[in-house]
């Protein structure tokens, strides 16, 4: 019986491990594919300036464009695409998307002057490479380095040594800017805020979604906020969905918000119908 039982824990199991190798398999298959085919798309987040009202700049959320699933969200390939390495090669072909965009946005007088982007930690594995490849895109469309933002999360600053510190220090001398995702999410130590050159205070959406209820996450947000200026940072919100968090935002000065509230991230042509519906200075 005992021996019997056991053969079938082990015949589940392997098929169990069958399907979920299999499954990995198919999807770097199917991964390679796309970034081949350039399957993959960028919609566009706008963030709200709180002190002028105005939009200028967006965040880039990549989607992929598969040809008979649809479109499919980033939380179902980019944690896979960072495992196998495949980030690289994608984000190279999202920086080009955003690139070309923001050359667009320009060409047409978008108000749409900035674009931060999301990076992944293996990315800056070998920053030299990674800035090397911005400054290739940067000067084929004709950009600023003010114009890219990067967005970055506690987790990849944790494992960064001196020589990414360094290299993200020389790039904000000539403009470019970093962004702290998902802040409060992480790790406890606050020590890096210290040691990393930072522009940008992400709250995170967590903080935001249970604020009218929770008075603790109030207090939370008021002295993220403060704790964010008082280390010279622009704070910004996301995942405002309300008015009543939008209120206290204001009331309690962070800089900039993103959400639904405003607008859930758009296609390129979306966007700008919406800023021209929503935000014509004419
Ligand atoms: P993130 O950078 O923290 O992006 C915020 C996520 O919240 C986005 O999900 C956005 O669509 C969503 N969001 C924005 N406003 C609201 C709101 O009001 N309510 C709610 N419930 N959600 C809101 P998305 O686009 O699915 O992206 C998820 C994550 O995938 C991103 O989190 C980022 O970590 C990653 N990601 C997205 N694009 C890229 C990329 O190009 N490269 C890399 N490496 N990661 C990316
Ligand atoms: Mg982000
Ligand atoms: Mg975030
Ligand atoms: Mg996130």
């Amino acid at each position: 019986r005992a021996k019997e039982a056991g053969r079938n824990t082990y015949r589940f199991y392997t098929e169990e491990m069958n399907s979920h190798a299999l499954h990995r398999i198919r999807l770097e298959e199917e991964l390679r594919y796309a970034i081949e085919h350039k399957e993959f798309i960028l919609f566009y987040q706008p963030k709200l300036d709180l002190t002028s009202n105005d939009i200028h700049s967006v965040e880039a959320l990549i989607r992929w464009q598969h040809r008979t699933k649809g479109l499919i969200p980033p939380i179902e390939f980019i944690p896979f695409a960072e495992e196998t390495g495949l980030i690289n090669e994608i984000g190279e072909q999202i920086l080009d998307i955003a690139c070309k965009q923001l050359q667009q946005w320009q060409q047409k007088s978008s108000p749409v002057e900035k674009i931060a982007l999301n990076i992944s930690s293996c990315q800056l594995d070998k920053p030299e490479q990674f800035f090397s490849g911005l400054e290739d895109r940067l000067n084929r469309y004709g950009l600023r380095r003010d114009q890219i933002k990067l967005e970055i999360t506690e987790h990849l600053l944790m494992g960064k040594d001196d020589n990414v510190i360094a290299q993200l220090h020389h790039q904000r001398q000539s403009g470019l800017s970093v962004a702290i995702d998902d802040f409060g999410t992480g790790y406890s130590s606050l020590s890096y805020l210290q040691v990393f050159p930072l522009d940008e205070l992400k709250i995170d959406q967590s903080f935001i979604r249970n604020l009218s209820e929770n008075s603790k996450n109030k207090t939370l947000v008021q002295a993220i906020i403060t704790m964010g200026h008082a280390l010279n940072m622009s704070v910004i919100a996301e995942g405002v969905e309300n008015q009543e968090q939008m209120d206290f935002l204001i009331d309690n000065g962070c800089d900039q918000a993103q959400g639904y509230l405003l607008s859930k991230p758009l296609p390129a042509e979306a966007l700008d119908n919406w800023l021209a519906d929503n935000f014509c200075r004419n």
